[in-house]
C-alpha cells in the first residue's frame, strides 16, 4: 500500500492480513474507552487480544459441536434430575467433567424407552465438547449404515480412521433395529478399535444379556461385552418414560379446566 495511505486503513488492513477479525471489529471503541478510562498501552492490547482469543474459542466450540453432528442439542441445563431417580445425579455430573475420557472408560446407559438416556448421552457429549474434546454423535443405525456403504466403495479404513481422531464415540439406539452380519461385524470392528484407544458411550434398550440379538452370535457378544465393559461407567436408566408422565400431566391439567 502507498506511503500516503492513512494509519487508520493500514491498520484494518494488517488486521484482516493476519485474519484477527474481533480486534478489527472492536479496536476503535475500545481505543476510545481506553482513552477515557486512563489505560495504558498494554492493558488496551490485552484486552483486544483476549478479546480475539475468545472469538477464537467460541468459533472452535461452535466447528466442534457442529461436527459432533448431535440430532437436537440437550444439554444438563434442561435435564431433571428429579424425575430421573434412577441415576445418580453426583455421579453423572462428575462425569461432566470428562475424565472418564481422558482415561479412555466407556460409558453405557441402558434402560427402557423414554428416561433419558439420549438426552443424557448427548449432555455428556456437549460436554465434552466443551471441553475441547472431539466427539461424534451417531445413532447405531446411522453408524452402520455409514460403514456399509463405505464397505461397498471400499472405504471402510477411511470412515475407521476418521473415527479414530474422536475422543468420544457417541452410538445412540443399540438394539433398537437388528444388522445384517456384515453390518454387526463392521460395528464390532469399531468398537473393538477403540479398546482402551477412545471411550464409547453407548445407550440402548437391551440389558447385556440380550445383545446377543444385536451381534448375532454368542462368541462375537461375549468378546465385545468383554472390552466394552473392562473400564466402563453403566447406569441403568429403567423407569416411567418422561414423555408419557409429561403428557399425562398434560391431559391432567386439561380435565382440571
Ligand atoms: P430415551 O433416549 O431414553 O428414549 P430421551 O432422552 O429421548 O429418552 O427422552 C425423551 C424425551 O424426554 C426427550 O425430549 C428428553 O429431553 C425428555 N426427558 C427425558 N428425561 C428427562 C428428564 N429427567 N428431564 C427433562 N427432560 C427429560
Ligand atoms: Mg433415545
Amino acid at each position: 500500500m502507498a506511503a500516503s495511505t492513512p494509519p487508520q486503513m493500514l491498520l484494518k488492513s494488517n488486521l484482516k492480513q493476519l485474519r484477527l477479525p474481533a480486534i478489527l471489529a472492536e479496536y476503535e471503541k475500545l481505543a476510545r474507552e481506553a482513552a477515557e478510562t486512563d489505560q495504558d498501552y498494554e492493558q488496551y492490547l490485552l484486552h483486544l487480544t483476549e478479546l480475539e482469543v475468545a472469538a477464537r474459542q467460541s468459533n472452535a466450540l461452535k466447528a466442534r459441536i457442529k461436527q459432533a453432528a448431535f440430532p437436537v442439542e440437550k444439554d444438563f441445563d434442561t435435564f431433571d434430575f428429579a424425575a430421573a431417580p434412577f441415576l445418580q445425579k453426583q455421579k453423572i455430573l462428575e462425569m461432566a467433567r470428562g475424565e472418564w475420557i481422558d482415561e479412555r472408560f466407556n460409558c453405557c446407559l441402558i434402560g427402557t424407552a423414554g428416561t433419558g438416556k439420549t438426552h443424557v448421552a448427548t449432555a455428556l457429549a456437549l460436554a465434552a465438547c466443551r471441553q475441547g474434546r472431539r466427539v461424534r454423535f451417531f445413532t447405531a443405525a446411522s453408524l452402520v449404515n455409514r460403514l456399509e456403504e463405505a464397505q461397498k466403495q471400499y472405504a471402510v479404513e477411511k470412515v475407521l480412521s476418521q473415527l479414530d481422531k474422536t475422543e468420544l464415540l457417541v452410538c445412540d439406539e443399540l438394539g433398537y433395529l437388528s444388522f445384517s452380519r456384515t453390518g454387526a461385524e463392521l460395528l464390532f470392528q469399531v468398537f473393538a478399535d477403540r479398546y482402551e484407544r477412545g471411550s464409547v458411550l453407548i445407550t440402548s434398550n437391551l440389558p447385556f444379556s440380550e445383545w446377543g440379538q444385536i451381534f448375532q452370535g454368542e462368541r462375537m457378544t461375549a468378546a465385545l461385552l468383554d472390552r466394552l465393559t473392562h473400564r466402563c461407567h453403566i447406569s441403568e436408566m429403567n423407569g416411567e418414560s418422561y414423555r408419557f408422565k409429561e403428557s399425562m400431566k398434560g391431559k391432567r391439567r386439561g380435565r382440571k379446566k
